[in-house]
């Protein structure tokens, strides 16, 4: 089986290393860093360097800004660096300009700078060369340890890989753990394998249920995405949310899960609401007898149970999407006891997509997952079966 190089397999002593991390970081209105974990997650990666004598030149991204612009400045993020690293970060003004190159040029053994955000240059997205020649001629050495812009076609992901040959490129610790928990998960999952598939929409999750179809022993549906299987499987669903031009492909899913003998879990009862909001009436209705007029926006206890006892002799475990609308208090519970549940598993348990960590943060649950994945649209990809670009242009080595 071939993986990615990892950065263990450079010689990296003393030289110069471009790491592209993924810094994107949730900021409050004040610039104030909300939630680290991004950052803390980098560090293994950029001590290994400092520990091998070299200097490093950290890139990342932050938010989408159209140019420069000082709200989306990587300054905040430098100085937390600078914090959890216990040594001076320097900041460029810039990505590629002057500054940046003054900077970079000038780097010691054990310095460490960060340049402005990436997407200051417009090149970025659009995976150009040019910038990625300039960003590439900074370092020796290049490290990709951004999961979360792998499946991004962009210049300091994809296209500066061009500059670096086999023996100067690679994975860092975080991306090498994303792939390996993620992606050789579905190669040879211990079983039974089950999968826990919710969120909001069938579309955004169709390719994942057809790749995971084949490969679990149990299929999950949960979340506003259940309806449009229970709608195929024949029931009212009132005014849940309902792809009506998905129904049939749904009807096929549950028409292929019974064919490959994967056993199918829809909720049984469900928590219906009005509106969709914090202070509506709530009813608590079996998936047969949704009123019309009504949605469904979390699932019921029993569904809990039912999903519960599925899980309970799993071995492997792989969670996407929430179980409801858990950013409201009222229809968190489903998503918070399926958290539990999954946590409290003797199985191996691997969490993708934003959401989902979010629910297991809140749920309290998050040391007691195997691993949490930080990239939700790369997460998704792999779980998809795609070969993320990003990770493509890193040689492998042969494991076998
Ligand atoms: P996704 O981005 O597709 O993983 O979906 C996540 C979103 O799905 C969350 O913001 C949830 O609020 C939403 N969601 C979960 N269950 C439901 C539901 N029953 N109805 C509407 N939205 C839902």
């Amino acid at each position: 089986m071939s993986t990615v190089k990892s950065i263990r397999d450079l010689n990296i002593e003393g030289k110069k290393v471009f790491i592209r991390c993924d810094f994107n970081v949730p900021m409050d209105e004040f610039l104030n860093i909300t939630d680290d974990r991004r950052i803390r997650s980098a560090i293994p990666t950029i001590k290994y360097c400092l520990d091998h004598n070299c200097s490093v030149v950290l890139t990342s991204h932050l938010g989408r800004p159209k140019g420069v612009d000082s709200k989306f400045s990587l300054k905040p993020v430098a100085k937390r660096l600078n914090r959890l690293l216990d040594r001076e970060v320097i900041i460029a003004d810039d990505v590629i300009g002057q500054d940046a190159k003054n900077k970079a040029e000038n780097l010691k053994t054990g310095d460490v700078l960060l340049l402005e955000n990436l997407r200051f240059e417009s090149g970025e997205t659009k995976n150009d060369e040019n910038l990625a020649k300039e960003l590439a001629s900074f370092a020796n050495v290049y490290i990709n340890d951004a999961f979360g812009v792998c499946h991004r076609a962009h210049s300091s992901v994809e296209a500066i890989t061009r500059f670096f040959d086999n023996e100067h490129k690679a994975a860092g610790f975080l991306l090498q753990k994303e792939i390996e928990f993620s992606q050789n998960l579905l190669k040879k999952p211990t079983r039974p394998f089950v999968a826990v598939v919710g969120g909001s929409k069938v579309s955004g999750k169709l390719q994942a249920l057809n790749n995971l179809l084949p490969k679990v022993d149990k299929i999950i549906v949960g979340g506003g995405m259940a309806f449009t299987f229970l709608k195929a499987r024949g029931y009212e669903v009132g005014n849940s949310l309902v792809e009506d031009d998905l129904v049939e492909e749904a009807y096929k899913i549950i028409q292929k899960a019974k064919e490959l003998k994967v056993k199918f879990y829809l909720p049984v009862d469900i928590v219906a609401a009005q509106t969709f909001s914090a202070d509506s009436v709530i009813k608590f209705v079996t998936t047969q007898e949704i009123p019309k007029g009504w949605m469904g926006l979390d699932i019921g206890p029993a569904s809990v149970r039912v999903f519960k006892e599925a899980l309970s002799d799993a071995q492997t475990i792989l969670w996407n999407g929430p179980m409801g609308v858990f950013e409201i208090d009222k229809f968190s519970k489903g998503s918070i006891k399926i958290s539990h549940a999954i946590a409290e598993a003797h199985a191996t348990t691997v969490v993708g997509g934003g959401d989902t960590a979010d629910v297991v943060n809140r749920a309290g649950d998050a040391d007691e997952m195997t691993f949490i994945s930080t990239g939700g649209g790369a997460s998704l990809e792999l779980i998809e079966g795609k070969e993320l670009p990003g990770v493509k242009v890193l040689t492998t080595r042969d494991d076998t």
